[in-house]
């Protein structure tokens, strides 16, 4: 029996072990064979993938191209309309010239465009020969005549402005306080509180008068306290109150009178409002 077991285990062993090899064997040769295809699949795909990443990274850099060119054409357009006075942080916008042109707002934030077009009347039996919107001068002929009637002379100073008068004014403006020892910037700055850069004037528009006097003492006389009292029904507003100066960003201007027509004027005496409120322009500031 034990000769018998010894045997058996024997050729079992032998057994498995030339299954062992047989096996190994295959192994040996599938693990060949598989490992090529393997490595050849992942080649490709890698080299799929990457063709991919190539693909994508292309479209990535098409798009960052077409971003960056876009954007380079945005500043451009930007640059090239950027206002002369940008230095000092002025940054208008043209307004909206299709308004009906009682209702124009023209402001440091409003610019009227390079091609704005305008019929001018002088005032010629009045004053020094001031021009206003020959649509606003019958109305101020219509103010100064009622005014007469009461002993009272709105005497024109400054109507009509052009665009290179406004310049030479608050570049002159600009040039006192840089002489007083303000930076370039400063001097821009504060000449725009008491004089509006070129194209963000009301005078430029031709829609404003300036009467009698340039000196906010013109509010102590006879001729301001009637303007007070009826420019409304002339449709000529104070443009700029003393107690909305945070608002108009502008100093105080007794004899700035602004036509915005009979009814508006009469609605924005009886508000309280500036112009910019009244127009909705305040909160876009
Ligand atoms: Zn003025």
């Amino acid at each position: 029996m034990k000769k018998c077991r010894k045997s058996d285990i024997v050729v079992i062993l032998c057994i498995i072990i030339a299954v062992a090899v047989i096996f190994f064997g295959c192994w040996l040769k599938l693990g060949k064979v598989q490992t090529q295809p393997v490595d050849a699949t992942v080649n490709s795909s890698t080299t799929e993938t990457t063709a991919a990443q190539t693909t994508a990274e292309e479209k990535v850099s098409e798009t960052t191209t077409e971003t960056t060119t876009e954007t380079t054409t945005e500043n451009t357009t930007k640059e090239e309309s950027t206002y002369a006075y940008a230095y000092a942080g002025f940054d208008p916008v043209i307004t909206d010239t299709t308004v009906p042109f009682n209702r124009l707002l023209v402001n440091r934030d409003y610019i009227l465009p390079e091609n704005f077009e305008l019929n001018l009347s002088t005032l010629s039996e009045i004053g020094s020969g001031e021009k206003l919107d020959s649509r606003v001068a019958p109305y101020y002929i219509k103010m100064f005549n009622a005014a007469k009637a009461e002993g009272i002379i709105l005497t024109p100073v400054s109507g009509y402005r052009t665009y290179d008068r406004q310049k030479i004014n608050f570049e002159n403006r600009i040039a006192v306080y840089q002489n007083q020892g303000y930076s370039k910037a400063k001097a821009t700055d504060l000449a725009a509180q008491v004089i509006l850069p070129p194209g963000t004037s009301e005078h430029n528009a031709g829609l404003a008068m300036d009467i009698v006097s340039l000196e906010t003492s013109f509010e102590n006389t006879a001729a301001f306290r009637w303007l007070c009292e009826n420019a409304a029904d002339y449709g000529f507003i104070m443009r700029y109150p003393k107690d909305k100066t945070d608002i108009t960003k502008i100093t105080y201007e007794p004899w700035h009178w602004r036509f915005v027509g009979i009814e508006m004027a009469k609605d924005i005496k009886s508000s309280g409002k500036t112009l910019e409120e009244y127009l909705g322009a305040y909160e876009s500031f």
